[in-house]
């Protein structure tokens, strides 16, 4: 079990020799005009990482944010992400989120999901082209300064196992950002990429939109007895299970309490609860790739 103390200032190590602060604020579904102030507010906070991607359409907001804040762009992890109708064209893609965002570099990179599809034709799969083409050209990228460190996203084992035992693989990916919160905490795919030494962001930390979670029994009950709100508790499971976490929102005051975890910490007997919770929901699965396309295959779980 992690320590939590001094959450807000916690960073992971990545395999690279990177430090990952342990939370990060979401931007997806973060509207344009609702993500500038909200990357400010969160920046201005105490935040030092900010996760967003090409696919979400606020990269240039989330570069007016972090401008806004006056936070230096040293201090901050931003982390952005290749989007699938993009695979064919890495080079020209971290140039379009670097100028996006108005910055020279990112510190992740991360390839958003195992699946290459035809810009002219969003529903059509490329049949000569895959992640693992993907990797390769991802690669190319380090060393040009445009990237600190590359990772993906949505990676099941079967695919990690494809990825890492290709002859074409030299960079073992620094992250996996996956859907993580205790109704889906895929055991076996976080201790796959511990062994690979590939560390894990958790997305959807609180169970995303109009969360399921916030009725879970057990979850109430261990907030209650900490004192705390159930987010607050969600966010500090993940980081003391050892992965970084991405709570997104748009308000202000969750901004801040989301944040605000130095003062408490799990202990193991309250982990163990929530370890316990059986409900089982998944925010991203199969059904947002084009017809047919399987990225999860239960070994996620
Ligand atoms: P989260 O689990 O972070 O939940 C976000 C929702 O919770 C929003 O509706 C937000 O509302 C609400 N919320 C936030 N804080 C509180 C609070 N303290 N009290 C009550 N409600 C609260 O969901 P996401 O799915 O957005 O995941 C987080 C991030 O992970 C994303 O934003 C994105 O950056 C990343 N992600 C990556 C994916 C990938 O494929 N790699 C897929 C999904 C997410 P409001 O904003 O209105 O305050």
């Amino acid at each position: 079990m992690q320590r939590l103390a001094m959450a807000t200032s916690k960073t992971f190590k990545l395999n690279t020799g990177s430090a990952i602060p342990a939370i990060g604020l979401g931007t997806w579904q973060s509207k344009p005009n609702e993500v500038r102030d909200a990357v400010k507010v969160a920046l201005q906070a105490g935040y030092r990482h900010i996760d967003t991607a090409a696919a979400y359409g606020n990269e240039k907001e989330v570069g007016d944010g972090i401008k806004d804040s006056g936070v230096p762009r040293s201090e901050i992890w931003l982390t952005t992400k290749l989007d699938n109708p993009w695979h064919k064209r890495v080079p020209q893609a971290i140039d379009n989120s670097l100028k996006a965002l108005q910055t020279d570099y990112v510190d992740l990179y991360l390839m958003h999901w195992p699946c290459s599809t035809n810009p002219d034709n969003m529903d059509e799969v490329y049949k000569d082209w895959d992640f693992v083409d993907t990797w390769r050209e991802m690669q190319k990228l380090v060393g040009t300064g445009k990237v600190k460190n590359i990772g993906v996203s949505n990676f099941a084992i079967k695919n990690l196992e494809r990825l890492l035992n290709d002859p074409s693989c030299k960079i073992v990916p620094a992250v996996n950002q996956i859907e993580l919160h205790p109704c889906n905490p895929s055991p076996k795919l976080v201790a796959y990429c511990k062994e690979k030494g590939i560390h894990c962001t958790g997305y959807s930390p609180l169970g995303s939109t109009d969360s399921p979670l916030y009725k879970n029994k057990t979850l109430i009950s261990v907030a209650k007895e900490k004192g705390k709100s159930p987010q607050q508790v969600l966010l500090a499971w993940g980081i003391q299970k050892g992965w970084s976490v991405l709570p997104k929102s748009v308000t202000e005051k969750r901004i801040i309490d989301n944040f605000a975890l130095d003062d408490f910490e799990l202990t193991e007997a309250d982990i163990k609860k929530i370890d316990s919770i059986t409900e089982r929901f998944k925010v991203c699965g199969d059904d947002w790739l084009p017809k047919g396309v399987k990225v999860f295959f239960g070994d996620d779980e």
